[in-house]
C-alpha cells in the first residue's frame, strides 16, 4: 500500500457517473473521480509545481476529499514526499504527475487541471506564486499557431499507439 495513499481510496459509496469529472493518467493505469461541487480552480506558478511537471506553470483543481474517489491505479500509483508538508502523486508506469495534497490544505485532494477531459464547474480564476513566474511564456498566444491537421505536424501523426 502506498504510504501515503490509503486516505484516499475509495470508500466503497462510489460516485455516479453523471455526477463525477472523470480523469486519468496517460497509460489509464491511475484512474479518479471528482464530485462536483470543485473547491477552486487556479494557475500555480512555484518551482515545485514547474519541476514536478516539468511545465511552466500547473492548473490545479481543489476537490474535498470526500468528492475526490481513486478508480483504479492503488499498484501504480505513488506519492513522492516533495516537502515536510506535502506530497504529489505519480503513475509509476507512465510518470504523469497527478495529485497534490498538503498538511497546509488538509482536508483537499489538488488535481492536475488537464487530466479532466470537458468542462468542470469554474475555470481558473487565480496565479499563485506569481512572483515564481517563468518570463518564457510571455507572448505564447501571439506565436505562429498550427492545428493538428497541419502539414507541419504530419511526422507527428499517423503513429500507431504502443501494444499494451
Ligand atoms: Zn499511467
Ligand atoms: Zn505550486
Amino acid at each position: 500500500m502506498p504510504p501515503y495513499g490509503s486516505r484516499y481510496f475509495a470508500t466503497g459509496e462510489g460516485m455516479t457517473e453523471e455526477q463525477s469529472y472523470e480523469g486519468s493518467c496517460l497509460c489509464g493505469a491511475v484512474g479518479f473521480a471528482i464530485r462536483p461541487p470543485t473547491l477552486f480552480c487556479g494557475h500555480c506558478h512555484c518551482a515545485y509545481c514547474r519541476r514536478a511537471h516539468g511545465a511552466a506553470f500547473v492548473t490545479w483543481v481543489g476537490a474535498a476529499e470526500g468528492r475526490f474517489e481513486l478508480r483504479d491505479g492503488q499498484v501504480c500509483l505513488v506519492w513522492y514526499p516533495s516537502s515536510k508538508q506535502s506530497r504529489r502523486g505519480f503513475c509509476s508506469k507512465c510518470g504523469t504527475t497527478l495529485f497534490f495534497a498538503s498538511t497546509a490544505a488538509p482536508g483537499e485532494m489538488h488535481i492536475a487541471r488537464a487530466l479532466i477531459a470537458g468542462e468542470i464547474d469554474r475555470s481558473p480564476a487565480i496565479n499563485t506564486f506569481d512572483d515564481e513566474r517563468v518570463p518564457w511564456i510571455h507572448g505564447a498566444a501571439d506565436l505562429p499557431a498550427y492545428g493538428g491537421d497541419a502539414e507541419e505536424l504530419a511526422h507527428y501523426r499517423d503513429i500507431p499507439a504502443l501494444e499494451e
